[in-house]
Order: structure tokens, then C-alpha cells, then sequence
């Protein structure tokens, strides 16, 4: 099941994606669910509830149009997983790490579909990074490694927007500032529920204004979902909404000799097979 986050002329609803495209409003087709998919995940029905009101609408809707937003608009939290991809770890000169490296961004990174990207002004390396990012489900700690999918709602596709300039050679070594400026946390189209995917087998690829940058496979993966979802749950709670960005693959910018960065007037795209592709343009900060 395709779902989305949508703003209408009525205001965000939950859509389901039926089999021609189109968007069932499925705030409409069942009043008691509610209006944003985080809420939707933290009713222990919720997702069953989104799958029959869009088995009730797949052909008769009623069908709404809009502006996709992200898929899970504020989050609780926003983990990432950095150098989780071999050859990317390689490509930083970076050796493989033995377990996760792990950081975040504020949840008011996250954007959406289509929204810009907005360089600051402080900010002259910035860069892109495809990446898988699980949606969990439901709230969990200490979960086992044989448990972890349970807590798995579905998958959207995200860009890690990284300024390079901040992230490394900074007082303390943490990566937060280069990782968390207002918008850098792109995510969407859809959240694709994890019964249509096989996280560990999806090709994965970025375009810069058409031209491929990245292009990989998550079976290239260090630590899979399962065991970062373990490793993260010994720590604090996993909440329903929750984002688990999982790491790049090869062909960052910041690699690449000369090296790439971002610029206004720029458009990413990230295509991750089987939940679509997360186009956002580039544009400066305006001081
Ligand atoms: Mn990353």
C-alpha cells in the first residue's frame, strides 16, 4: 500500500495511491481515521483501517487533488546512519566501521516533496546523499534483532543534505550543524508499507539536474534495518514516526575530484525502486 501526505483545498488529509495514480482521500472515505499519517501509526489499528478505506476507494474514491507533503511531517526524531554503504566508506577514506555510526537532525529539517532546498548563507559546501529511510510503526525498546520488522510501518525515500563545511573539522568532531540546517532533511513521496518491499534489494540512485551521481543497491548495506533497529533500541525508545535514515551509497559530491557541490537553480532527485522518486530544487538563503 502507497500512502501519502497531501495538502488540499480542505486542508492535509491521508491519501491512499490507487492503481492508476490517483490520490483516495482517505480521511473521506473513513471519518474516524485521522488527518496525518504519524496519527495513523500511533492508533494500534491505524494502518489497518488506512488499508480498508483504500480497499473501499481503489476504484471510486472520491479522489482528491494536492500538493504532496512529507510523508510524516514532524517526527519525534530524525536518526541517521552515516557510512552504512561499503564502497561509500571507502570512497571518504573512512574506515568500515564495526557498528553504526550514528547521528541525527532536529525534526524541522524534514521538508517534503518538491520543497526547496535552502543553502544557508553561511554555507558554501553542500552536498546530497540518497538514502533509504525507514518509517517505524510502533513504539518499541530492546528490540531483538528476529523482532525488528514488526516495528517497521514502511519506507520513504530521503536526501541526507549535508554542508560539508560544517559537518567536519568543527570543535566537539559531532556532525550535527552540517546535518541539521532548516530543510535539510527531504523525504517522500509516499510511505510504501513494508509488506511491498524487501529493504535490503532496492537499487538506489540521485540525479543532479539529470545526470546520475549515485547508483547503488541496498544490498550494500554495512548494518541492515534489523540491526540498526536492535542496536538504536538498546539505547531510548523508537516511537511510531519515527525516521531511520540508513545511509548513502557511493558518488557524494564532497568525494569527487573536483569535488560537486550544490548550487541555487540546482534539482535533486533520488529514486529508490519501488517507492519513487524525491525530486527538490536548490535555492539560497535570502539575508
Ligand atoms: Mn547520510
Amino acid at each position: 500500500m502507497r500512502l501519502a501526505s497531501l495538502q488540499t483545498s480542505r486542508g492535509p488529509r491521508v491519501v491512499g495511491v490507487a492503481l492508476d495514480g490517483q490520490f483516495v482521500d482517505l480521511c473521506e472515505v473513513d471519518t474516524k481515521l485521522p488527518t496525518t499519517l504519524k496519527a495513523i501509526l500511533e492508533t494500534e489499528q491505524g494502518l489497518m483501517a488506512a488499508a480498508n478505506a483504500l480497499a473501499a476507494g481503489m476504484t471510486k474514491g472520491p479522489f482528491v487533488t494536492g500538493q504532496l507533503l512529507a510523508p510524516i511531517a514532524a517526527p519525534s526524531k530524525v536518526i541517521c546512519i552515516g557510512l552504512n554503504y561499503r564502497d561509500h566508506a571507502l570512497e571518504t577514506n573512512s574506515p568500515i566501521p564495526s557498528e553504526p555510526v550514528v547521528f541525527n537532525k532536529f525534526p524541522q529539517a524534514v521538508v517534503g516533496p518538491d520543497d526547496a532546498v535552502v543553502l544557508p548563507a553561511v554555507a558554501h559546501e553542500v552536498d546530497y546523499e540518497a538514502e533509504l529511510v525507514v518509517v517505524i510503526g510502533k513504539q518499541g525498546r530492546r528490540i531483538r534483532k528476529e523482532d525488528a520488522f514488526k516495528y517497521v510501518a514502511g519506507y520513504t525515500v530521503g536526501n541526507d543534505v549535508s554542508a560539508r563545511d560544517w559537518q567536519k573539522g568543527r570543535p566537539g568532531g559531532q556532525w550535527l550543524l552540517g546535518k541539521t540546517p532548516d530543510t535539510f532533511a527531504p523525504t517522500g513521496p509516499y510511505l510504501v508499507t513494508a509488506d511491498e518491499v524487501d529493504p535490503h534489494n532496492l537499487r538506489i540512485q540521485l540525479r543532479l539536474n539529470g545526470e546520475t551521481m549515485q547508483n547503488s543497491s541496498t544490498k550494500e548495506l554495512i548494518f541492515g534495518i534489523d540491526e540498526l533497529i536492535a542496536h538504536l533500541s538498546q539505547l531510548f525508545a523508537l516511537q511510531p514516526g519515527d525516521l531511520i535514515f540508513t545511509g548513502t551509497p557511493p558518488g557524494v559530491g564532497a568525494a569527487r575530484n573536483p569535488a560537486v557541490y550544490i548550487k541555487p537553480g540546482d534539482r535533486m532527485e533520488v529514486e529508490i525502486e519501488g517507492l519513487g522518486i524525491l525530486s527538490n530544487p536548490v535555492v539560497a538563503e535570502t539575508v
